[in-house]
């Protein structure tokens, strides 16, 4: 799939109406991540028609679970050069979006990238989600917390649902492995409020593999003492 192809798969497939100017905002975003990528490490994908699917797509594709008003308070934990976050941004732009990240360089790109296409109500937050999930401005402040491809779902589950609002929504993006993670994670989910809503397939043009969304709702507060300290969600999951 081309990038100008984009428009026609998202309205098939997701039912969503690209503008021109929506369409326009991606062609510059694959250029900088392209550009960007030289310098820094921002995704093994480079052919334009992969960046367009595995990319943009894939992470449009999150419509299928939930649908973004106005002022819904979102954040896309782990988000790399922005997946799947600032695709939908460009898409919704009254959403609020925060996008987490660790690594102090692909922060500077997201900085950069909503500069560049001028986005508002959007915060970067260049910070692990072990401390933003203890920072009292951010704890349970999302109706909506968004990740994929950060960690397995018992330690990924530490990283959401600390910041996910009693009565919201955490939406992990899976691959073919999706079933057994929830499994694995059913302990963490209940300590953490969290309770899985549905897991819903995705299949992507010219992939072969399918994709899962694990919607998983926030039923009851997180007790104070999750996420623990840095690093042991992954070295002691839940
Ligand atoms: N979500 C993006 C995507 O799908 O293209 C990036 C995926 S990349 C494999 C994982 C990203 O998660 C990295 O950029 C890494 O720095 C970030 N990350 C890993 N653990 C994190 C944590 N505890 N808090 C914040 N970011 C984290």
């Amino acid at each position: 799939m081309k990038l100008e192809q984009l428009a026609r798969c998202s309205r098939d497939l997701l039912r969503l109406e690209l503008t021109a100017e929506v369409q326009a905002a991606f062609s510059i975003y694959a250029d900088e991540l392209l550009a960007w990528n030289e310098k820094i490490n921002l995704t093994a994908i480079t052919a334009p028609e992969e960046i367009a699917t595995r990319h943009f797509l894939d992470s449009l594709s999150v419509v299928l679970a939930v649908s973004f008003g106005p002022g819904q308070r979102v954040v896309d934990v782990g988000t790399g050069a922005g997946f799947p976050g600032l695709p939908l941004r460009i898409v919704f732009p009254f959403m609020e979006l925060a996008l987490l990240e660790a690594t102090t360089k692909k922060a500077m790109f997201l900085a950069h990238m909503t500069e560049r296409l001028n986005l508002a109500n959007v915060k970067i937050i260049s910070a692990r989600a072990e401390e933003a999930g203890q920072d009292a401005a951010e704890r349970e402040s999302f109706d909506t917390v968004l990740a994929r491809a950060v960690a397995q779902m018992p330690s990924l589950a530490e990283y959401m649902l600390p910041l996910c609002k009693v009565g919201g929504q955490c939406i992990a993006l899976k691959g073919e492995n999706a079933a057994a993670e929830v499994q694995q994670a059913e302990h963490a989910l209940r300590v953490l409020g969290g309770h899985v809503k549905k897991v819903i397939p995705v299949e992507l043009p010219q992939v072969t593999e399918t994709h899962y969304l694990v919607v998983i709702d926030k039923v009851a507060a997180t007790p104070p003492a999750y996420p623990r300290r840095s690093g042991m969600p992954t070295k002691y999951p839940l």
